[in-house]
């Protein structure tokens, strides 16, 4: 069984994959309590499904890649599931604050989204995400040495664009080559 909160068909917004039709599946609850946080997206009800039930459910979109976020999803073990949707032709990418990358090790993509930037790991995922705002100290940032791209991500607003962080972390990015700039696509787009 997995606490679900939504499932939903859109468009990955952000980094790497943007614009890749997908299937979401958000998972209730965290190990965390970020003060930025979207969290009612993840917090408020949840239903348990069973695996059957949530492949029953995802089969009525016609898209194959699936998104699993959160909260963050590492709290399960979610390795089974994992191979159970690959088995079905799935393409399964997770996003996650890294809290159990052993829990996710079988996504085909994991995009790392660290909270605590002065303890970051160096392996296990796929992508680097960092969430962006005026204040923020990117040092540690850039004092990384990782082969994965480092995405810069302006901390928005819950339902859309906050330009202000938007302008900044497109000047962070020219500034400092090394980073690439996340969009949040989606937020323009006005779509979930
Ligand atoms: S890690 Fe993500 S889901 Fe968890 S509290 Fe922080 S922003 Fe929310």
């Amino acid at each position: 069984m997995l606490k679900v909160t939504t499932i939903f068909y859109s468009i990955q917004g952000e980094a790497t994959n943007t614009g890749i039709p997908s299937i979401f599946i958000r998972l209730y609850g965290c190990n965390l309590e970020c003060s930025f946080c979207d969290d009612l997206l993840h917090t408020d009800k949840y239903t348990s499904y069973t695996y059957e039930e949530i492949l029953k459910e995802i089969k009525q979109y016609p898209g194959m890649d699936i998104i699993i976020t959160g909260g963050e999803p590492s709290i399960y073990d979610l390795n089974e599931f994992i191979g159970l949707l690959q088995s079905h032709g799935y393409t399964v990418s997770i996003e996650s604050n890294g809290y159990k990358f052993e829990n996710i090790e079988k996504a085909d993509w994991i995009t790392y989204s660290p909270k605590d930037w002065n303890n970051i790991h160096t392996t296990g995922f796929n992508e680097l995400k960092c969430i962006v705002n005026i204040n923020s100290n990117i040092q540690p940032l850039l004092d990384l040495d990782i082969k994965q791209p480092i995405f810069i991500q302006a901390e928005n607003y819950v339902h859309t664009p906050n330009m202000t962080n938007i302008t900044h972390c497109i000047e962070v990015v020219k500034h400092y080559p090394k980073f690439r700039l996340s969009v949040q696509t989606h937020k323009f787009l006005g779509v979930d």
